[in-house]
């Protein structure tokens, strides 16, 4: 048995070096503390109670909420190599005597159980016969009310600690709101932790946020861009989930619906499928979650909108565990939103349905912010990311185009008002879409709008591109959508004096290159991409899936892709180059290696080998880096543009981005002093009364600006908020501060 961490760890595992924190983790937990360890999906947090499992003498116990994954977890270990069982329900009896005789005879290093198990009569005197010397907890939050899967067997638990006072606890989550945080250390009853939190950052999670328009077309584009990458698309409804897989299916792309609703045989039956490598796309609700330990899912598809921040993030976390680049995506539409409101109306709980407003509210203010998505995404869980472009969002990425859209707003205003001048009263959006493109309809005849100056004198764009044209001036103060029921679209003051006057108007919409779906660019190849012979891959995937079916074990306990990759890269020839390859430990290199190295040999008679360079490995930053005195180049180059005399929607323009993000540019420049304004260039006193009335009276701070916004109504646009914000913190700077 290797003692040394490093050892373990390259023999058994096949890795060079530990992740941000899991030697700090391990090291504290062979010491004999209680850890709690909080890092997110993907960055290794199985192997901070591996590693110490096989370091220290005896048993550990390991406490997972789900059956189903405890045999998956076991089998990835016994395939490298490992002595690991598990105990629950789904055994018969026989086998569990064999089990339960192995461990009196003490020849497993790890136990796997559920924690209602633990807690039976009798077990914890097996435990201590067997001679445990660790208890890892995963999924800890489960034991938590706050988070959202409360499991109350997790609460049995603190009597578990109490009866084994000499061994260490190590709980571990994912979770990262706070509450959730500290309710698991006092609910587990843990001796003086040491607690561990990373930064919930996912570096190689894109986000991009989409305009939802034919939500099945969308997703099918995008599904059909990446050819043999597994993803997750999610929808609200049990229907909508069986819609979509059929649709998909019918265009020959492997689909599965999963929903609650589904008879338990057909669910998992579909998730086995997917977790398999033998369905590509799983369209599902909600209630798919926390067994998929998959850890090549390439993508997570919002087709309707999350129901708060919190479940956004858990649910496109599930995306990437593997570290290798991968996309989440929200197709977004007001609509969805205006849809559950209604439903909450329906709630007879008036408490309940405020909270979920608020957090719905929170989403809408995400989806619609100028700010990097990143950057709002961890502000919401109180993570300041100081970064100034992420690097992988559409706000940062710039995949939006600024375009010159004063005749537009002119013509769809101006529908406005002819609607309300005709009709006296407001319509809603759909309907000034069909009178703007001339449609004809019962509506449009009824109330006689095809006689409007207005009807028609849209028609050349779509009904997607004018309703995101009609967002956006909504957006900007210029029309209004009621708060009744109706949510009618009419003209503002603001509108009135934009339509009487004649200055120039940009927004912004998705560049209109016909190589590019409806879904954004064409999947391009992205820092953290591991180049390779995709034609080798293919087939090395192949194989991999022939050996898991044999197995009967999904592909990933052979090899991760990561793995596969790095083979179709270097194409190794002999054991020792093969055991070089990260994740390819002794057993695997004994169990697999000849197989494998005579595929790539196959491989290399036919083809060429492609020289490819090596990726330089990623700085893999645990907490976010800081740019050079807190401003970026990119936000330099704004502000050098703006020295120059350009205006911000000149800048806009001239650099392909929102006003909102060089507006951001600047009031960073404000705040670390390198460029000075007077505020009243920027906002009216008045408005600098009601912010800071509004933050006062909401307790709210200068890193939500999504709040504050939403506290506002939404009347004050992000621009005005970044420039207030700037100024305060430029007469007040704050600890911590970019200064
Ligand atoms: P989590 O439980 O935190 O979501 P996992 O334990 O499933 O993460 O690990 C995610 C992936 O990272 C797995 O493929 C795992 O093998 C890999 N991994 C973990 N630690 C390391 C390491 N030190 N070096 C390279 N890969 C690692
Ligand atoms: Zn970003």
């Amino acid at each position: 048995m290797p003692g040394n961490l490093h050892d373990i760890l390259r023999e058994t595992f096949g890795y060079d070096s530990f992740r941000p924190f899991q030697q700090e983790i391990i090291e504290a937990s062979l010491a004999g503390r209680d850890v709690v360890a909080i890092l997110p999906t993907g960055a290794g947090k199985s192997i901070c109670y591996q590693v110490p499992a096989l370091a220290r003498e005896g048993l550990t116990l390991v406490i997972s909420p789900l059956i189903a994954l405890m045999k998956d977890q076991v089998d990835a270990l016994v395939a490298n190599g490992v002595s690991a069982t598990f105990l629950n329900s789904s055994l018969d009896p026989e086998e569990a005597r064999l089990r339960l005789s192995g461990l009196d005879q003490g020849i497993f290093k790890l136990l796997y159980a559920a924690p209602e198990r633990v807690m039976n009569g009798g077990f914890i005197d097996d435990l201590k016969r067997w001679g445990v010397r660790g208890v890892a907890v995963d999924e800890a939050h489960c034991v938590s009310e706050w988070g959202h899967d409360f499991r109350p067997e997790y609460r049995q638990l603190a009597r578990l600690r109490e009866e084994l006072p000499g061994v260490p606890f190590l709980a571990l989550t994912a979770t990262a709101t706070r509450r959730v945080q500290d309710d698991l250390v006092s609910q587990l009853a843990l001796r003086q932790p040491e607690v561990f939190v990373a930064s919930f950052n996912r570096p190689n999670l894109t986000y991009t946020i989409i305009p939802k328009a034919k939500p099945v077309r969308q997703v099918f584009d995008f599904v059909q861009a990446r050819p043999g990458e597994a993803g997750i698309v999610y929808l609200q409804s049990r229907k909508g989930t069986e819609e979509m897989a059929a649709a998909l299916a019918a265009e020959g792309i492997p689909a599965l619906a999963y929903h609650a609703g589904l008879e338990p045989g057909l669910r998992s039956e579909n998730q086995e499928a997917f977790l398999r490598d033998r369905v590509r796309v799983i369209c599902a609700t909600v209630a798919f979650g926390m067994g998929i330990d998959k850890p090549d899912v390439r993508y997570v598809i919002h087709a309707d909108l999350p129901k708060n921040m919190e479940s956004y993030y858990q649910e496109t976390g599930r995306a990437g565990r593997d570290g290798l680049p991968s996309d989440c995506v929200l197709l977004f539409s007001k609509g969805d939103f205006m849809r559950n409101l209604r439903f909450l109306e329906e709630m007879t709980d008036p408490e309940a349905a405020a909270i979920a407003r608020r957090q719905m509210g929170r989403m809408i203010d995400y989806a619609e912010s100028p700010e990097c998505r990143r950057r709002v995404l961890l502000g919401y869980f109180g993570e300041v990311w100081p970064g100034d472009n992420c690097g992988s969002c559409d706000i940062c990425l710039g995949t939006r185009e600024s375009f010159d859209a004063t005749l537009e707003a002119k013509k769809f205003l101006s529908c406005l008002f002819r609607i309300r001048e005709k009709s006296r009263f407001d319509l809603g959006m759909t309907h000034v879409v069909e009178v703007l493109t001339g449609a004809n309809t019962e509506k449009i005849r009824k109330w006689g709008h095809q006689a409007l100056s207005t009807y028609g004198i849209g028609s050349e764009l779509t009904r997607e591109e004018w309703r995101e044209i009609g967002g956006q001036l909504v957006r900007l103060g210029y029309a209004r959508i009621s708060e009744d029921n109706y949510q009618t679209i009419g003209l503002t003051e603001a509108g009135r004096a934009f339509l009487r006057g004649n200055e120039p108007l940009l927004l912004t919409r998705l560049p209109r290159r016909p190589e590019r779906s409806a879904t954004g660019p064409s999947k391009p190849l992205r820092t953290g991409d591991i180049p390779c012979d995709e034609g080798l891959f293919a087939k090395l995937r192949e194989l991999r899936k022939q050996l898991a079916e044999q197995r009967d074990v999904p592909p990933f306990v052979i090899f991760g892709d990561k793995t596969l990759r790095h083979l179709a890269l270097r194409y190794p020839a002999t054991p020792e180059e093969f055991l070089a390859i990260p994740g390819v430990g002794t057993q695997k290199l004994k169990d697999f290696g000849e197989i494998f190295l005579a595929e790539i040999a196959v491989w290399l008679r036919d083809h060429e080998r492609l020289g490819l360079t090596e990726p330089a490995p990623a700085p893999a930053p645990a907490r976010p880096m800081k740019s050079e005195n807190g401003i970026s180049a990119t936000a330099l180059e704004s502000v050098r543009l703006f020295r120059e005399g350009q205006g911000i929607a000149a800048i806009a323009a001239l650099r392909g981005l929102t006003e909102g993000t060089i507006c951001s540019h600047l009031a960073r420049a404000v705040t670390a002093g390198v460029l000075d304004l007077d505020p009243r260039d920027f906002l009216t006193e008045e408005e600098e009364q009601r912010i800071t009335a509004t933050m006062t009276a909401r307790g709210l701070g200068f890193q939500e600006l999504g709040a504050l916004h939403h506290a506002l109504g939404g009347e004050i646009p992000y621009a005005k908020l970044h420039f207030h914000r700037a100024f305060q913190l430029r007469a007040n700077p704050a600890p911590g501060t970019e200064s």
